[in-house]
């Protein structure tokens, strides 16, 4: 049986709200892993990836306070950061899952590079806001001193730094895992990879990767890696049990078992919030076109539910 990508969503690792700390951040994760172990019991290959928007936020705020000290690191070097300590916690925490749940997987991080094209229009238009608020002032200034782009976010009355999200092309590392996954005859392994959406590099003219200052969409970067490692089932993991339509209005419509086209036509129309679920519909459309057969967005609770077209929104 094809195997099972699980994109989990900023909501697995940290809760809004919580303090920050690496305590409330294995909370968090305890309470997710067994149903990750659950799944993993189903025999399926199963492969996971994450976001990293609240890790690189802290980090780019240590750097800030730090910088009169301690040189500060750039954005792609946060990235590998973050995958790291992300990494390290699933697999402290989905181990002794594992062990309980008696599924006898080893659970294994991969630093993971995305590549991104030079040229990709993105460079010149930097949209994702990364890190804390500023008032107009440090805005000022920040623009001034680093060169970084700055948008104001009107709801929250505060200013972000803004930086490209150009589109994943590659996954670097993809042939290594797709290898270790052969090698584990499929079930043997639980790679955690591609944290983030992967650490966005360039490909210079001498042929060397070289990092950029930019953040990769992780659910456009999960599909991809769905795709290079030929899964069946895309998996997106978020705060919300599914995808709806009118979400928030009047006649708000939670979607369940949809076709393709439906889920086509409800994008086109812009049904979808940019920067948070229209990238998830985005990239389970993508992934299906690709070959994939099956794509499924829900929340940690519903996801067993909804991998056997219980709850959740699913296209196959
Ligand atoms: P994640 O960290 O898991 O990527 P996001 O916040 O980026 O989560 O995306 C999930 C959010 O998308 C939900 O909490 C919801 O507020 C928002 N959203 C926007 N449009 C829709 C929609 N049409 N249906 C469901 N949720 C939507
Ligand atoms: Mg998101």
């Amino acid at each position: 049986m094809p195997g099972i990508l699980v994109a989990l969503g900023g909501n697995a690792l940290q809760r809004a709200g919580d303090d920050g700390s690496w305590t409330a951040a294995r909370k968090q994760v305890r309470s997710t892993v067994p149903v990750l172990a659950e799944v993993a019991r189903g025999g399926r290959e199963l492969v996971l990836t994450h976001g990293n928007g609240p890790q690189v936020g802290a980090l780019l705020r240590q750097n800030e306070l730090a910088s009169a000290e301690v040189a500060s690191r750039p954005l792609d070097v946060l990235g590998a950061e973050t995958q790291g300590q992300v990494g390290y916690l699933i697999q402290s925490e989905l181990s002794p899952a594992l062990r309980r749940a008696k599924v006898d997987r080893m659970v294994l991080t991969v630093i993971s590079r995305t590549e991104v094209s030079a040229r990709d229009p993105a460079f010149r238009h930097p949209t994702k806001p990364v890190g804390r608020y500023y008032t107009e002032d440090e805005s000022r200034a920040f623009r001034k001193r680093f060169g970084w782009a700055m948008g104001f976010d009107g709801a929250r009355g505060g200013w972000r730094r803004l930086v490209p999200s150009p589109r994943p092309v590659r996954w670097l590392e993809g042939q290594a895992v797709r290898r270790l996954l052969e090698a584990g005859l499929g079930t043997g392994w639980i790679p955690v990879v591609s944290g983030g959406g992967g650490i966005p590099v360039v490909r210079r003219a001498n042929g060397v990767y070289e990092g950029v200052e930019a953040v990769i969409d992780k659910d456009l970067a999960a599909s991809l890696v769905a795709r290079e490692l030929g899964l069946g089932t895309l998996a997106i993991v978020t705060d919300v049990p599914g995808a709806a339509a009118s979400f928030g209005k009047r006649g708000e419509r939670w979607l369940r078992e949809i076709s393709r086209k439906e889920l086509e036509d409800l994008f086109r129309r812009g049904e979808f919030g940019e920067g948070s679920m229209a990238p998830k519909v985005e990239a389970g459309l993508q992934f299906l076109r690709g070959g994939g057969r099956e794509f499924v967005i829900t929340d940690i609770p519903s996801l067993p539910r909804a991998l056997r077209g219980e709850a959740g929104t699913r296209v196959r």
